[in-house]
């Protein structure tokens, strides 16, 4: 408990000087002037997550796995492209190209992959289902298109989930979530992964969902058919080689996708998930946005717990482990929200796909399943918060009202299986009969 009070200062006191970045605008982890008497050895993913001074978290290791593959990867932070050796990658390109040509041969990339769809013009009519734009998350029906997920199906419940990881100094929070028995979805970037695998895997051993956030976290719509593909072919690809799974799910960066790209993320069998509220924690410091006016954000959020707007379905909530602010800014507002909700779970979870990977057994509980076993106490909340910002995606972060679509379940499996995720914070049952044995043995010996 102490140590969980202390977490919020802890972070504030050592990552204030990271600034806070769009999401998306992340600055590399800067490496200049570091020598090799300032890396580390971590081997492994307990000895990167053993300590939360940032300033430790964040020295540079050498990890032999990420060596070995980097070669048929396109370099880190650029706009990916198909690799010339990957014939896998080609052959599957070509096919969805072809589609693409076929279908939509006027839906041709807009915008910049840095700055998005600024001084584009725009047809009224939108028949690209271009979300960045007019917030359009349904295509139309005779695309065979899903609808992007912006919404959860079961009421009162909280879709956690964190962007733009990992973040190489975010053993705090995740530490938080173990001890609050809170599991999330975490898109992570292809890039970020390479610089910080143990992190990664410390996602996934944590039992948290991982999920595509492309290679480079550019505006997806800005890039060529090739481009795009290779984004997300590569970030699920280094999610498969780093941490064993083929991950299902994926959310593009600023929220941008049109019917050309969610075509492609259909065929790489990745389910668009957007949001519905922006907390704007990726803009703090900037562009007039406050820590008041995070605050305020998650604040209004929260008081529609109590007056009937998640009565029928569950927010999608944007929020980050982008840098300091946002990891403990969600650390803040964690008991209010657990309060008010009636449940905050993963979007595995709350999509009732309960093995969300194609290639492994890992098991997430099934809402039935999640509910059975915790409270159902609601409506702790009370506040006067002036309402949560709705899910932009405008590059201006403006804020404009976000159209509610059906959330689909594409992709959803029917398995179930019961197998417990691993924790972390606590011993492994197998440890904790060990420690008991022991202890029998060592009173009655
Ligand atoms: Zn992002």
């Amino acid at each position: 408990m102490f140590k969980t009070a202390l977490l919020p200062l802890i972070i504030a006191l050592i990552g204030g000087s990271r600034q806070a970045q769009a999401c998306g605008r992340h600055p590399r982890w800067d490496r200049r002037g570091e020598s090799k008497l300032s890396s580390r050895q971590a081997t492994d993913e307990s000895s990167a997550a053993n300590s939360t001074d940032p300033s430790y978290e964040c020295l540079w290791y050498s990890y032999q796995p990420v060596l070995d593959i980097k070669g048929n990867y396109p370099a880190q932070y650029t706009i990916a492209i198909i690799q010339a050796n990957d014939t896998e990658a080609q052959s599957v390109f070509a096919t969805i190209n072809a589609t693409l040509n076929s279908k939509l041969p006027n839906d041709v990339p807009h915008g910049s992959p840095t700055t998005g769809p600024v001084g584009v013009s725009y047809s009224p009519t939108d028949p690209d289902c271009w979300w960045s734009y007019n917030l359009c998350t349904t295509p139309d029906s005779s695309t065979g298109l899903p609808a992007d997920i912006t919404i959860l199906p079961e009421p009162m419940t909280w879709g956690l989930a964190f962007d733009d990881g990992p973040n190489c100094s975010h053993n705090a929070l995740y530490d938080y979530l173990q001890e609050q028995e809170l599991t999330a979805t975490l898109f992570y970037i292809g890039s970020y992964m390479f610089d910080w695998p143990l992190q990664a895997l410390r996602g996934i051993t944590d039992g948290h969902e991982i999920c595509v956030h492309t290679w480079s976290h550019k505006y997806m719509t800005a890039l060529s058919n090739e481009e795009a593909f290779a984004e997300l072919w590569y970030s699920r690809k280094a999610i498969k080689d780093l941490l064993g799974v083929t991950t299902q799910c994926w959310r593009p960066p600023y929220g941008d996708v049109d019917n050309r790209i969610r075509t492609i993320a259909q065929a790489l069998n990745l389910t668009t998930i957007i949001w519905y509220y922006d907390t704007f924690d990726w803009e703090e410091g900037t562009n007039g946005v406050t820590s008041a006016t995070v605050d305020s954000n998650y604040q209004g959020i929260i008081d529609r717990a109590s007056n009937g707007t998640f009565a029928t379905h569950g927010p999608i909530v944007l929020n980050h482990e982008l840098n300091n602010f946002t990891m403990s800014e969600f650390i803040k507002y964690a008991p209010a929200i657990k309060s008010a909700l009636r449940a905050v779970v993963p979007f595995a979870t709350a999509l009732n796909i309960p093995q969300p990977y194609a290639d492994s057994d890992i098991t997430f509980p099934t809402f039935a399943d999640r509910n059975s076993k915790s409270s159902t106490t609601t409506n702790g909340t009370t506040g006067s918060g002036s309402g949560a910002v709705d899910g932009s995606a405008s590059p201006s972060g403006s804020s404009v009202s976000g159209q509610a679509s059906t959330a689909a379940q594409s992709g959803t499996k029917a398995k179930s299986a019961a197998s417990p995720l691993r924790d972390r914070a606590g011993y492994g049952v197998l440890e904790m009969l060990l420690v008991i044995t022991l202890l029998i043995i060592g009173t009655w010996g």
